[in-house]
């Protein structure tokens, strides 16, 4: 009998799928041994349906999410916001107020709520879908007493954070045509869509960060290829660009501002509770 894997993987291969094999793979285990559950899988693979929403689950940060239609699959690139913000935190103890602005999965917030022990956060988004798997997500990883969810557009967070995370809609409305199949065709248009120039969302961001964030807070917003001009945006709105850094592709992912003695003080702070200074 022919390796019902690799039989897979040639069908998914013919069919441009790109990471067909391990694509055939992860379905095959999705689907316990069961060969009519696999063809079953193969065919809405062969379809485009990303392999995340056949199996419902996605891994970010080395977390399992739960995943579904109406929410955008985490991207091993938004990995790069994690890392950042645990990079400019320094101090992982420490009892933040973290929010997250279009939070889909609760992806962002959650590996950040892990990481900091002490943290407390929000996770905003307008979309209901979003808003129940975040929840099951939230309760999957143990995080119901600190989080909250808040259903509503990105002013709808009540208070200030110290630290600020946000991966929003960024593609532009004409280019949306151009994306991947398994995108434009599943993924949720209000988690992608930027509107005409791709930046709606950064224009609404840098109206209120200044309102968000705390006196030594910090930003760290994800950004599309070449989306250098968000940077002027956020300047124009009074905050202070600190960083930008790559992902692991080298692109531009993660901009990290702040008000203007954000990150100065939190310096000092942490300066302060070794003693004083030579
Ligand atoms: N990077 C995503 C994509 O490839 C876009 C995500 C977003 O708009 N925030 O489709």
């Amino acid at each position: 009998m022919k390796d019902p894997v690799r039989e897979a993987t040639e069908r998914l291969r013919a069919a441009k799928l790109l990471s067909a094999r391990a694509d055939a793979r992860i379905l095959w285990r999705h689907a316990e041994g069961r060969d009519d559950v696999f063809q079953q899988f193969i065919a809405r693979r062969l379809s485009h349906e990303p392999v995340a929403y056949i199996t419902g689950h996605k891994e970010f940060w080395s977390l399992d999410f739960d995943v579904g239609p109406g929410v955008l699959i985490p991207r091993p690139e938004t990995e790069t916001l994690v890392e950042q913000a645990l990079r400019e935190l320094g101090d992982r103890t420490r009892s933040y107020r973290l929010l997250d602005l279009g939070t889909g999965s609760g992806c962002l917030l959650i590996a950040l709520l892990k990481e900091l022990s002490n943290a407390t956060g929000i996770g905003v988004d307008a979309s209901a879908d979003a808003l129940a798997v975040a929840s099951t997500n939230l309760l999957r990883h143990g995080l119901v007493n600190r989080a909250a969810l808040v259903a509503g557009g990105w002013d709808a967070a009540p208070g200030q954070f110290d630290l600020i995370v946000a991966n929003p809609p960024y593609v532009r409305s004409g280019d949306l045509q151009a994306l991947p199949p398994d995108v434009r065709d599943n993924e949720p248009k209000e988690a992608l869509d930027g509107g005409p120039d791709g930046l709606d969302a950064y224009r609404s961001l840098a109206f209120l960060l200044p309102r968000y964030l705390s006196s030594t807070g910090i930003a760290l917003l994800e950004i599309g290829a070449g989306q250098h001009q968000v940077v002027g945006l956020m300047e124009a709105a009074g905050l202070v660009l600190f960083r930008i850094v790559p992902d692991l592709a080298g692109i531009p992912r993660c901009l990290v501002v702040g008000l203007g003695r954000g990150l100065e003080r939190l310096a000092q702070k942490k300066i302060g509770n070794r003693g004083p200074t030579r």
